[in-house]
């Protein structure tokens, strides 16, 4: 058996072209790494039935030199919100427990293109709302560094099936957090796109003004490589950006690096704070000029995503009426059968925000809070455009803790402060990269923690540059 916990897409896609192994190979390494972990880590929802015969298929490709790309035969886990043609979809929720997708989204269909192998399925937070897939109806997923602890969330699967090597590589939605979370709970690494530049057709909406779909990998230049593949121009996406938004602007000798110290002072571990200011140690010594930054208003952030988030929550969840998508509960009339339906079908969490953004959106409310939160939005947006005349990249840790003890974070509350420094590219567009910085120490084992780069628009090439020279990566 080959040792898939060895390699990383490129490593993969050179052994496959070389004819060093298959992409069956690749597949039953993965498969008997789920047979062995996932039982303690519960990152799958479902094993896909034709893992196999996908395999043989890139096989027949790559033996015919027929259309050959870096990512075919490579295996790929995906969140449980994006939807493959024919296969449950279940957005970890009750509501949508049967559910099958009617067709592919954009990016599962350039996946496909490309060669690549779906392995399955995995868990999340239900819809994408939590920060520890505490919330998905089927489930914790545990962290693979320590199992009494969350992989982070919304996209706790999609991270710890890359962790546990049963995927080189998966997808992930990120509408506050959700890539960068996970990825830096389980080592890895993972990005925000720039809003618009990876087509949301085909991902189960939740928040439209904020989410993009986003990739995890174990390097940088495997996350480049996926985002490569899915990002461009897609008409079924109303945001989506034209191909020339995505101009290459001029290679700048020297990139100046901002840090908003000031947003650092608390609600952060002190040995997390420390890893961070290591990591900017580092960044000088290979030679980038670091400078403070100031962000007036960055601390209404979270604020403001939890007005903006639930209020488009709550317009996106109204489909599920029983009716068109999902569970059916039958009641006494139309309207009771819709209340049955919908307090079977969704969780907690989700119907927290469901009352929370209707409340925000209702008359005599939406001035005082929907309105202001977009106001708010903008002037941090103005904050960060400040901030990038006189520097190229923002850096902040990914997360204020290490991963958590499972059941830890008991009110809500405390959970939202997971997100205090991933929200603002979610609220500003902003592509965010997530990169492995070192780990801390809690009950005598070591946990990831992660360095978020942040960039202007667009600017997803200067991410991966200083992600890869961070990472000691070659090219
Ligand atoms: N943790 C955030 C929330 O609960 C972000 C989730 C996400 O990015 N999907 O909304």
């Amino acid at each position: 058996m080959i040792k898939i916990d060895k390699l990383d897409i490129k490593k993969a896609h050179e052994g496959l072209v070389n004819g060093d192994f298959s992409a069956v190979d690749l597949a039953k390494a993965c498969i008997k790494n789920i047979e062995e972990k996932d039982k303690d880590i519960n990152a799958y929802l479902e094993v896909y039935d034709d893992v196999i015969k996908q395999a043989e298929y890139a096989d027949k490709k790559i033996k015919n030199k027929d259309n050959i790309t870096e990512l075919t035969g490579i295996p790929i886990a995906l969140k449980d919100n994006i939807l493959n043609e024919g296969k449950t979809v279940s957005a970890a929720s009750k509501i949508l427990e049967n559910y099958k997708a009617t067709y592919d989204a954009t990016v599962v269909k350039k996946l496909k293109d490309a060669g690549a192998v779906f392995i399955g399925r995995t868990n999340m937070d239900e819809f994408g709302m939590g920060s520890s897939t505490e919330n998905s109806a089927f489930g914790v997923v545990k962290n693979p560094y320590d199992t009494n602890r969350v992989a982070g969330g919304s996209s706790g699967g999609p991270a710890a099936a890359v962790a546990i090597s049963s995927a080189l590589g998966s997808f992930g939605s990120d509408t506050g957090s959700s890539v960068r979370l996970p990825a830096s709970f389980c080592g890895l690494v993972g990005l925000k796109p720039t809003y618009g530049a990876v087509s949301r057709y085909g991902l189960i909406a939740f928040g439209s003004s904020l989410e993009q779909i986003g990739p995890m990998g174990k390097t940088v230049g495997d996350v480049e490589i996926l985002f490569n593949t899915t990002s461009g121009y897609d008409k079924m996406d109303s945001v989506s950006l034209p191909e020339d938004f995505y101009s290459k602007h001029k290679k700048k000798e020297k990139l100046i690096i901002g840090v908003p110290t000031h947003f650092m002072k608390e609600g952060i571990d002190e040995d997390v704070l420390e890893n961070f200011n290591q990591s900017v140690e580092k960044l000088k010594s290979l030679g980038y000029e670091v400078k403070e930054i100031t962000l007036p208003n960055i601390k209404y952030s979270l604020s403001v995503y939890y007005i903006v988030m639930p209020a488009e929550a709550s317009a996106n969840l109204a489909r599920f009426d029983g009716v068109r998508y999902g569970l059916h509960k039958d009641g006494d009339s139309v309207i009771e059968d819709y209340f049955e339906t919908r307090e079977s079908g969704f969780g907690t969490e989700v119907k927290r925000r469901i009352v929370l953004g209707t409340h925000v959106l209702s008359s005599g409310y939406y001035d005082a809070y929907y309105n202001k939160a977009n106001i708010v939005r903008n002037l941090i947006k103005s904050d960060f455009d400040n901030a990038f005349r006189n520097v190229d990249v923002i850096l902040t840790p990914t997360s204020p803790t290490p991963a958590f003890k499972i059941g830890e974070k008991k009110d809500p509350l405390s959970m939202y402060l997971s997100d205090i420094f991933t929200v603002q590219a979610n609220l500003t567009g902003m592509p965010a990269l997530s990169v492995p910085s070192g780990s801390v120490v809690r009950d005598g084992k070591e946990l990831p923690v992660g360095l978020q780069i942040i960039a202007p628009l667009l600017r997803e090439n200067i991410l991966f540059e200083i992600g890869k020279r961070f990472s000691g990566e070659n090219n």
